[in-house]
Order: C-alpha cells, then sequence, then structure tokens
C-alpha cells in the first residue's frame, strides 16, 4: 500500500520564491455552520470557491482544485472554448496560510488556473490523476517540474500519515485517499457526432476521492486503519453507471459528507450547448440518493458562465425529495465545522 508522510509543523508559504512568512490561518470565515449533533469540533471546511475548499484536521491542511482567478478572468478549457469566471475566490491565493496536500481532481483551468500552476512551489505535494500527473511532473522539465506528485487511478489509495501528530504509543492521525471513478463526457450515441468529438477531445480524465480522516499504525496500511469520518467529493462527473460501484464498496460504511460538483456546465457555452459535462439538479439528487451521505454541501455551482444549472435549482430538488434537511449550503468565505471522533 502507497504512504506518504507529511509534516505540517513547518510554516511554508504555498507558493514558491515567497520569502516572507505565510500568515497562520485564514482570514476568518464570513460565517460559520456547524454540525448539529456534535458540539465536539476538531475539523474544518472553508469553501474558497468553485471546486477550491481548505480541509483542516489534526493540523493538516488539503487544498482541492486550487483555481484563485477573478471575476471578468478567462480560462482556456480546449480548442476554441474559453469560460468566464463570474465571481471572486473568498480569499486570493498569496493569503493562504501554509498548505501541506493539493487535491486535483483534473487538469482543467478552471481546476488548477495557470497563475496556481506557476506560482505553486514545486516540493508541494499533489495527489491527483495519471492524466495530470503526466502534465505536471513529466511534460514540465527541471526546476519547473512538480517534484512530489501521487497519481491515482480509480479506487487506488494512498496513506497520509501526519508527523507529529497523536502520541506517538497508539494509533495515529492518518488520512486514506482513494481516487473514485468520474466521467466528465457523457458516455453513448452523442460520441458519434463530429462536433461533439471535437469537444470531447478537450475534456481531460477526472477523478472523485474518498477522503476518510482516521487513525492507523504508520505503514500498516489497511490492516490496521479505522476511517472515524468519510467525505466523498465528487470531482468534475456526470451522473454515470460506472459511480454505482462507491456504494457496492462502501457498503454498511457511513459517508458522513458529500461535497458535490454542481452547475451543469455546458460546452462550448451556456448559450449554444451541445454538451453537458458536470452535473444539474436533477444528476445531483439522483447521486444524492445513490450514495446515501448523511449530509451534501453542493460547490462548484456558479463561478462560470458555462454553468447552466443554478444552485436554486438544486435546493428546489432537494425540497421536493424531502431531503432539504441533508444539506448545507455554503457561500464562498464560508466555514464548515465537524468532529471527527477521537482513536
Ligand atoms: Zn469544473
Amino acid at each position: 500500500m502507497k504512504h506518504i508522510t507529511i509534516d505540517p509543523r513547518e510554516e511554508r508559504a504555498p507558493t514558491r520564491g515567497s520569502s516572507a512568512n505565510p500568515p497562520l490561518s485564514l482570514s476568518p470565515a464570513k460565517a460559520t455552520k456547524e454540525a448539529l449533533l456534535d458540539a465536539t469540533t476538531n475539523a474544518s471546511l472553508y469553501f474558497i470557491g468553485t471546486a477550491t475548499i481548505l480541509l483542516e484536521w489534526q493540523g493538516i491542511r488539503i487544498l482541492t482544485d486550487p483555481n484563485f482567478l477573478h471575476a471578468g478572468d478567462h480560462v482556456h478549457l480546449g480548442p476554441g472554448v474559453t469560460s468566464q469566471r463570474l465571481t471572486n475566490p473568498a480569499v486570493e491565493l498569496h493569503e493562504l496560510p501554509r498548505v501541506d496536500l493539493i487535491l486535483l481532481s483534473h487538469y482543467h483551468e478552471d481546476h488548477f488556473d495557470k497563475k496556481v500552476e506557476d506560482s505553486l512551489r514545486r516540493d508541494l505535494p499533489i495527489i491527483t490523476t495519471p492524466h495530470a500527473n503526466h502534465h505536471l511532473a513529466e511534460v514540465k522539465k527541471g526546476d519547473d517540474a512538480f517534484r512530489c506528485v501521487h497519481p491515482l487511478d480509480h479506487f487506488e489509495s494512498l496513506f497520509i500519515n501526519i508527523a507529529g501528530a497523536g502520541d506517538g504509543q497508539s494509533k495515529q492521525p492518518t488520512i486514506k485517499m482513494t481516487g473514485m471513478p468520474g466521467k466528465h463526457v457523457p458516455p453513448g450515441p452523442a460520441q458519434v457526432l463530429r462536433t461533439t468529438n471535437n469537444l470531447l477531445g478537450m475534456v481531460p480524465p477526472t477523478n472523485g476521492w474518498m477522503v476518510e480522516l482516521g487513525y492507523g499504525v504508520p505503514d500498516w496500511g489497511d490492516s490496521t486503519f479505522e476511517c472515524r469520518y468519510r467525505i466523498y467529493i465528487s470531482g468534475d462527473t456526470l451522473m454515470v453507471d460506472d459511480l454505482k460501484e462507491i456504494p457496492e464498496r462502501y457498503k454498511d460504511q457511513k459517508i458522513d459528507l458529500m461535497l458535490i460538483h454542481l452547475g451543469g456546465t455546458a460546452i462550448p457555452h451556456a448559450k449554444a450547448p451541445l454538451l453537458m459535462v458536470t452535473m444539474d439538479a436533477v444528476q445531483g439528487l439522483q447521486l444524492v440518493q445513490l450514495i446515501n451521505p448523511e449530509l451534501t454541501i453542493p460547490i462548484h455551482y456558479d463561478d462560470y458562465d458555462v454553468f447552466q444549472s443554478p444552485l436554486k435549482d438544486f435546493k428546489h430538488a432537494m425540497e421536493k425529495a424531502g431531503l432539504q434537511g441533508k444539506v448545507v449550503y455554503l457561500d464562498r468565505g464560508d466555514k464548515y465545522l465537524f468532529s471527527v471522533q477521537k482513536s
């Protein structure tokens, strides 16, 4: 079983060439929402925008799909296809505190923008797809190549040991990261259309993630690991049959939280949609019903002009299905606090 060790005790800026010490923490959240059932909160999620979240637990900080572009900026999504950002991130790239790990669902500019790609320090660990690994670690040469990229295939896992956490005697705080399936393009007859095929070529392979926060003996892998809080991140996927394997594999294992990428992304443009490449409200509800998490938090829902399914549609679908009590809505800059049981 693959494993890496991360030491969160060294305060370093996530960007290269930064001489100044990074801020010790993020600027205060605009609003804070908490899990209702437990007051012993020891973990948090801060929603920065698009699919960018800062997850903190046991001193470790994981940043997902870093995108720090601003309203009016454009991303290039493929030949002749660009999209304009409509919102601002809740924090700026240079305002980030120390970050220990990047979790990148796929190599697309609205999830890893050019400035982020140029700026991040090259020894910052990145867990991502084999496709993104190729672009970040192999295509780039010399000093420009990222040196700590860990590719994960679907259902492949990596253990992250947290140096300096725990008492050194019993099990240590550990994160088990597993690649989940995802399909960013619809399967089926649409693929025979030539125009569609051109669009398909620009959509990179994508992962979802199962992030399991728990305790284990370092290096011993699955045999000692006990999960205490399980987060499923959908990634930019459509509701496809491949996802049905997730509840099969995690049968009898509670999914505490799902971070769902919505938006109903339409390419080449929301005004002339040929292809939908992320879930809209209807598919989002189907995924909630398939995964059946304790709680869902929608992300990736209104930041770009190619998003055609507004969050209110998902809200409405959840209400109609009687699931309004199982969802928390975060605005950019909001924080969600939750509790990971101790070992
Ligand atoms: Zn996206």
